[in-house]
């Protein structure tokens, strides 16, 4: 089979990649070994966050540092066995979060969230996938009243500075606006432009049956080899060897597996993360809710509650470790409204992360119809479409709509 172009990985990035291809009248085929969207894109909070307007930096005070050096929070924690092999990468993560230059990181990042939902809702309506998606915004809540009052006026600042939607609300409003609240928390800023996906899973492959009705092939088969071919490129899979002229690389978590090889050295990092689903008890929850300073996320999903833990800075093939998402749960029971666990093992996955908190979207700088698009970190299924936009200008010679210089993988070399 001969197609113009072969996107490699089917997660929100790859299948919205290959829609904009598609569009563009390229003969695309996008391959997976699984069906699409079972991955990371299924696994996550289901946010499209539209007012995370500053990405997340490693924390420079040294009350956060030490607390974090502890292993014991639940927001973020790390394998011991993998800190020798991470510490190059933290050390730029660190660096890159010192304020100016995380100044600068969301000023760059800003075109992408900013036109964030306006790509998801063409698709959304192309697609016909409306009914999963809700904007209903985005709950904050913060259990200390010192915690509450620092981020209110936070976010206060921030909204204003970006346009943003806010509401902040005490404790009683707080409950009354969501009444599966426990007592336990001083208050919250409901970010109202965020929207909530019911399924993320479903939304992925919802947007990959629309990519096959624009006449797209998908494939499910592994990837094992990627090499130069002549003028083009060869994907050697379980089942055979597929020829095209170009190939974008957008296997989030794996991207590694594929450019490592032809000699690569991005620094691409797994910041893991961890979810389950409870039976919702009494009214459940209608809003998703992050808890701050507990250091999770709890979203009402089709299947039930879902909790999404935060960080765990450990291998990416590591066996996985359920320390953090029990730490949450014990601390969500009594606040929120959760049953009994409604899935047999927990989710375990990747946010696919480089150091200075950009996606590698553009050309690979070495190789001729070799394109990338991953590392979309904690907001991938909230920037797959606008990326895939950003990317299919690219490859199509079209004047894109911002500047990708900030986003080059030309950056690492
Ligand atoms: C706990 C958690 C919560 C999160 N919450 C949010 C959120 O609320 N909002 C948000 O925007 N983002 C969130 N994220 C981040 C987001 O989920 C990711 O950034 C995004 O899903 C990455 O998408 P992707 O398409 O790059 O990768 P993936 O979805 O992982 O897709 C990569 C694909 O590549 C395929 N693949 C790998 N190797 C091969 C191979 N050899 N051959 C063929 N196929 C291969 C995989 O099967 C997979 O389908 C969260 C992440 C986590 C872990």
């Amino acid at each position: 089979m001969d197609f113009d172009i072969i996107v490699l990985g089917a997660g929100m990035v790859g299948v919205s990649t290959a829609i904009a291809l598609q569009q563009r009248g390229q003969r695309v085929a996008l391959l997976d070994r699984r069906a699409p969207g079972e991955e990371t894109s299924h696994g996550n909070a289901g946010l499209l966050e539209r007012a995370a307007v500053v990405p997340y930096g490693f924390p420079r005070d040294i009350g956060s540092v030490l607390r974090i050096g502890r292993n014991r929070s639940t927001d973020v924690r790390y394998q011991p066995s993998s800190l020798l092999q991470s510490t190059p990468w933290l050390w730029r993560y660190f660096r890159a979060s010192a304020p100016h230059r995380l100044a600068a990181a969301a000023h760059d990042m800003l075109p992408l969230i900013s036109r964030s939902l306006d790509e998801h809702a063409t698709l959304l309506a192309a697609a016909n996938m409306q009914q999963l998606c809700s904007d209903d915004g985005l709950y904050e809540a913060y259990r200390t009243e010192a915690g509450f009052q620092r981020e209110a006026d936070n976010a206060r600042r921030i909204a204003a500075e970006h346009g943003l939607r806010l509401q902040i609300l005490g404790a009683a409003a707080l409950r009354a606006a969501e009444p599966g609240l426990g007592e336990g928390f001083a208050g919250a800023v409901h970010w109202r432009d965020p929207q909530r996906v019911a399924d993320p899973g479903a939304l992925t492959r919802g947007y990959a049956a629309y990519f096959q009705s624009l006449g797209g092939v998908l494939l499910q088969q592994e990837a094992t080899a990627l090499t130069p071919d002549g003028s083009g490129w060869q994907v050697a899979t379980v089942q055979g060897k597929l020829h095209a002229a170009q190939v974008v690389v957008a296997m989030g978590p794996w991207s590694d597996d594929m450019f490592r090889p032809l000699g690569y050295h991005i620094p691409l990092q797994a910041k893991r993360g961890y979810h389950m689903h409870y039976r919702p008890l009494g009214p459940g929850l209608q809003y998703t809710v992050a808890d701050v300073e507990g250091g999770f996320v709890i979203a009402p999903m089709q299947r039930g509650l879902r909790i999404a833990t935060g960080v765990e800075l450990a291998r990416r093939d590591a066996a996985p470790n359920y320390a953090q998402l029990e730490q949450a749960e014990a601390l969500a029971r009594g606040l929120f409204p959760l049953g009994e666990r409604l899935d047999a093992t927990p989710w375990m996955g990747s946010r696919p992360c480089l150091p200075d908190m950009r996606p590698a979207l553009g050309a690979a700088p070495r190789h001729r119809g070799l394109w990338f698009n991953f590392g979309h970190a904690h907001h991938g299924l909230t920037l797959g479409p606008v990326c895939g936009q950003l990317l299919a200008q690219q490859i199509c010679g079209e004047t894109p709509f911002t500047d990708p210089t900030p986003y080059a993988p030309a950056r690492f070399l």
